[in-house]
């Protein structure tokens, strides 16, 4: 007998139809003899109508702590739902919401971290036979108030309450049946992934590949939860993210990642003294702004130097605001931005032992006559940003010179 948490997301939940289909699955896991804790997102669009009526209402001013209030509701609707449907198959079951557990996070509304969860009310209910549905992506900061965890923040509540729970599995349900080489619309001979190691989902997670919310991949790392991503759709093994070992580190690249949610900013023309890249990522910082690549050298000659980093598209306006008067006061040239650039990105836990990973992939990327305008690396991954519009063209040729539609044992330079 397994604790198995389930977590379904707005898709699998997003018709009476699939919501029952949900209760049936739990209800199957139960009488399997598993002790099963359901977390499940608002029903599919409900998120993005609930963000659009604030943003209609208050023309993007608003209170974040009015907003997590607003957005949080999607939720409370689907659990409510499905303890319902679960109840109607026979088994008694008992849905919570974020407060209620409680699942605590600290006050950066919109973007809460989960720092815990009370796991008595869950286990309480598991020992009375219960299936016990929890609210996804809400949580409560120490003042009592309302939190949401970030949008797709379900998985990380999924994983917070599994690990909270030291259970057996948690178990990631979505609309794809695991893991890809990389993502099929894209590469239509991307292959599904057995296993992933925490490392190689971690950077996948942040590239942008919307597998998994990155902080649940944190999590996961953290507290050694073995997580599965499964279809909801259809039986199948999926993608297990579990510890890396001797296999993974024969295969050099494991997968290629791709992201057009980041915007490039360079301030031009920074004169070469102490504080100024603390100024400059202090602004972002106290904005909430998180930054992503960092590019800098410093011209010998002129003593100046051109500082280059990214940000969400969705914070680049902001950004560009917050620094104007921080670029200003260091006498700094001036402020450019471009949101029309794209990331792509070879992961793989092999490249801590092999050479050569960056050569046949700039080589890859030159044959397409690709330029790169910026490259970061860290042990197992090399990026490179690019003009967006060859983003696809750079993952298909990177999917081909890494050999990765085909098994990892015929693969020739694996
Ligand atoms: N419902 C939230 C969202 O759409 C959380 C989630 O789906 O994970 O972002
Ligand atoms: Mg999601």
């Amino acid at each position: 007998m397994s604790l198995i948490v389930q977590k379904y997301g707005g898709t699998s939940v997003g018709t009476i139809q699939r919501i029952r289909n949900v209760a049936a699955r739990a209800v199957a896991a139960h009488r399997a003899g598993h002790r099963v804790v359901v977390t499940v997102s608002a029903m599919a669009g409900e998120t993005n109508r609930l963000v659009a009526l604030v943003e209609e209402l208050s023309g993007g001013d608003y209170s974040q702590r009015e907003y997590d209030v607003v957005v949080a509701t999607g939720e409370q609707v689907s659990i409510g739902l499905l303890a319902i449907a679960i109840d109607s198959l026979g088994v008694p079951a008992r849905s919570y919401q974020g407060w209620q557990v409680r699942l605590v996070t600290d006050s950066v509304h919109a973007k809460a971290r989960i720092l815990d969860v009370e796991a008595a009310n869950i286990l309480a209910d598991l020992d009375a036979g219960r299936i016990v549905v929890v609210a996804g992506f809400q949580g409560v900061d120490e003042h009592g108030a309302v939190t949401t965890l970030g949008r797709g923040g379900s998985d990380t509540s999924a994983v917070a309450i599994a690990a909270g729970l030291k259970a057996d599995f948690c178990d990631i349900y979505t609309d794809v049946d695991g893991v890809y080489t990389t993502d099929p619309r894209v590469v239509p001979k991307a292959r599904k992934l057995d296993r992933i190691s925490y490392d190689e989902m971690l950077e996948m997670a942040s590239l942008g590949a919307k597998v998994l919310q990155t902080r649940s991949v944190e999590l996961a790392k953290k507290y050694k939860v073995p997580v599965r991503v499964l279809s909801s759709l259809e039986e199948g093994t999926g993608t297990l993210l579990t510890e890396e070992d001797d296999d993974m580190e024969q295969v050099v690249v494991s997968a290629i990642a791709f992201n057009r949610d980041e915007a490039k900013i360079t301030v031009l023309g920074v004169p070469d003294k102490p504080g100024i890249a603390a100024l400059i990522f202090g602004t972002l910082a106290d904005a909430n702004i998180n930054v992503d690549m960092i590019l800098q050298n410093v011209s010998v000659s002129s003593g100046e130097t051109d500082l280059t980093f990214t940000v969400p598209k969705g914070d680049f306006r902001q950004a560009m605001e917050v620094l104007k008067g921080p670029v200003a006061s260091i006498g700094a040239r001036d402020l450019v931005g471009d949101p029309d650039i794209a990331k792509v990105s070879v992961v793989g836990v092999g490249m801590r032992s092999h050479s050569g990973v960056a050569q046949r992939m700039f080589k890859a990327l030159s044959a397409e006559g690709i330029n790169i305008r910026m490259i970061s690396t860290s042990e197992i991954k090399i990026s490179v940003v690019i003009d967006e519009k060859y983003m696809e063209l750079a993952v298909r040729a990177l999917h081909a010179a890494f050999e990765l539609d085909k098994d990892a044992g015929d693969r020739v330079g694996k």
